[in-house]
Formats: structure tokens, sequence, C-alpha cells
């Protein structure tokens, strides 16, 4: 077993403190930080301007316990997929999606997920574990060099949309994008960062407690709570009345519109019931909707609803003034698009 610690979990002051221990300038932790984060440094021996006893001592001392791009696929349309070796071997996956003059980044922030949705394919691996803020961050980082190396610009945002439910890793992901925000991490503006939520009441409440800078999007599905439950049972013990008093809450404390994710599936929430839900709920907060194509995951009865169905939520919104878009869905071809993430490769 490795006894060295991982370096990462360390502080800049701590990182100070140590060099200054080893009798050295505290200074030379700030090189050092900079180097693990704004450059993502994967090795001390990437540190080039500290002296070799300097890379040596930490090298003594630490490991830096970085992902690994294992695999990269990409989709005829642009979209890279990553499958992403954690330093214990496990593995997540994570997604670059260009779009125009944009490189979107989707992240995932557990192995497997908490939660049981039945038309995602994440829901059916095992929850492993909860990953740390610089595994997260790591990602992020990884696809920033792809879009750098690929397009030539760098990201311009980042989705919580990839494997696990973030708020049942609310720390971890709190800190990662607290890092990713930070001038000494990758600067990113938090209004560029949006956290998908299947809708964890309490925890969307402590996000608006907290005052996070960046949006939010729930993943709704039904705005009935028998056949929301049904589709994604863990939500039984979060009642639409308790999800619709949690993002009143974070309106009116944020000011910022909720994103509503909403997959229309044959036999499911193709009617004119759901419809009528559907418009009603958004009524309670300003609010868009992103009406997502259906990615079909293997061994599932699920459908995508007809066209004409899908035509009539559209319609129903708009005359109810709420904002509404049809999103296709990308990176279909290699298993990367919404819910398909199942490490299959
Ligand atoms: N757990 C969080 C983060 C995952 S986001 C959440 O639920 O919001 C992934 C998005 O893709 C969610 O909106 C999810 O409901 C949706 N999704 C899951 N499986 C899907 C599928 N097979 N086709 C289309 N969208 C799916």
């Amino acid at each position: 077993m490795n006894k060295k610690k991982d370096i990462r979990a360390l502080t800049k002051d701590q990182l100070r403190n140590f060099f200054v221990a080893e009798g050295d300038k505290a200074f030379r932790g700030n090189q050092v930080y900079e180097w693990l984060w704004i450059k993502s440094a994967y090795t001390f021996e990437e540190m080039t301007n500290l002296s070799l006893e300097t890379r040596t001592l930490l090298d003594n001392h630490f490991v830096i316990n970085h992902i690994e791009v294992d695999k990269m696929q990409r989709s005829k349309d642009g979209t890279v997929k990553n499958a992403i070796k954690l330093h214990d071997g496990l593995i997540v996956e994570s997604v670059l999606i260009p779009t125009g003059t944009r490189t979107t980044a989707c992240v995932s922030s557990q192995v497997g997920c908490t939660l049981d949705c039945l038309f995602c394919a994440t829901a059916r691996l095992k929850k492993m574990r909860n990953l740390n803020p610089d595994e997260i961050y790591d990602q992020v980082a990884a696809i920033n060099k792809e879009s750098l190396l690929y397009h030539h610009h760098k990201l311009s945002n980042i989705v919580f949309m990839g494997m696990g439910e973030p708020l049942m890793n609310y720390n971890n992901v709190l800190k990662s994008i607290e890092k990713i925000t930070s001038p000494e991490g990758l600067a990113m503006s938090p209004t560029r960062i949006t956290v998908s939520t299947s809708g964890v009441p309490k925890m969307i409440k402590k996000l608006a407690d907290d005052e996070v800078k960046f949006n939010l999007a729930v993943s709704l599905h039904s705005a009935i709570d028998e056949i929301r439950s049904k589709i994604m049972p863990f939500s039984a013990a979060f009642p639409l009345k308790d999800l619709k008093e949690s993002l009143e809450y974070w309106y009116a404390k944020t000011k910022r519109r909720i994103t509503y994710e909403y997959v229309i599936w044959d036999g499911i929430n193709d009617d004119k019931e759901s419809i009528n839900a559907l418009v009603k709920f958004c009524k309670y907060v300003p609010c868009k909707v992103n009406l997502i194509e259906y990615n079909p995951i293997d061994d599932s009865d699920f459908k995508q609803a007809k066209p004409q169905v899908i035509n009539d939520y559209v319609s129903n919104l708009e005359m109810n003034d709420i904002i509404v878009n049809v999103r296709r869905s990308r990176g279909k071809d290699i298993d990367a698009a919404c819910g398909q993430l199942a490490n299959k490769s």
C-alpha cells in the first residue's frame, strides 16, 4: 500500500507550511499549488521551475492521485466520450459536446448513482462511491485540454449531467466548483455551470442557503406524483409539493430561473393530463423546459413518444408563455447521450 499523502488534499497554506517546515521558502508552496491546479500537472517531474531536490522531496512525501483518460471515443457529430480511470481503478465517464463555437463538458459526480430512475443506464450500475473534488475538477480540466486541442478554444460551459446525483455528493461537488471557478483553478464563471438534480428538496434549499452562483436544472419528467414515483422510484420519498416548495425557496433567494428536463414517453406521460400538470408546475417559479430526446438503453420498455405529442407539449407550454426547447441528443452512436453513461466499453 502506498502511504504517501495525496498532495491535492492540501490547501495552499498547508503546502506553504510544508515547505517552511522543510527549511524552504513558503513561496515554493505557491509554485507547486499553481502546477497542481492551474496547470493540472500529473507528475512532479513536469514542475520544471523547481529544483531536482524539491521535486524529489515532493516525490518522497506525496502522490498526485490524478485521473487518467483511459479511452476516448469520438462520435460522428464531434462529441467525445472519455472513460476516466480513477486512482483506485474505478471508471466513470465524461463527455465533451461541441456546439458551434462553444464546448460543453458533461461531468460525473459519482461512480454509479445513488438513485434508481428506470429509464437511465447509469442507475443499473452499482453505486460504488462519491467522486472527490479533484476527480471532478480533473474531468473538467481534461475536457478543457481536449477543447483547446481539437477546437482551439477553451471550454465554455459545464453541466453536471454525467453519472451520479450531484446533490447526493453535495460537499465534494461544491468544492470542485469552487476550484473550477477560482482564479487559482480554471477561473470559469459560475453562470456557465449547471448542476442537474433529480430533485432532492432539502439539498435544493441548502444550495439556496449557501448562495451558490451556478444554475440549477431539475429532472422532472412528470408533474404527477403517481407517474413520477413509478419511473423514478426514489421520488416517492420526495413528493412534488416538497419539490415545488424547495424551488420557490431557491428562486426567492437566488432569483435564477430553473431548467426542467423532461422526456416524453409513449404510454407514460403522453396524455393531456400530463401536459396540463407540467404547465401548472411551470407556473410556480420562473423556468424553462428542455424536452430531451429519449435515448434507448438496453432491455428497457421505454419508448419515445410520437412527434405529435411532443408538438402538443410545445404548443401548450408556449401558449402559456413558458420557454421550451426541444433538445436533440448528441453522441448517441457512442453511448454518450443523456442517460447512456454506463461504462459499456
Ligand atoms: N442525477 C442527475 C444528473 C444526471 S443528468 C439528474 O437526474 O438530473 C442526466 C439527465 O438525463 C437527467 O435529466 C436524466 O433524467 C436524463 N436521462 C436519464 N436517462 C435518460 C435516457 N435514457 N434518455 C434521455 N435522458 C435521460
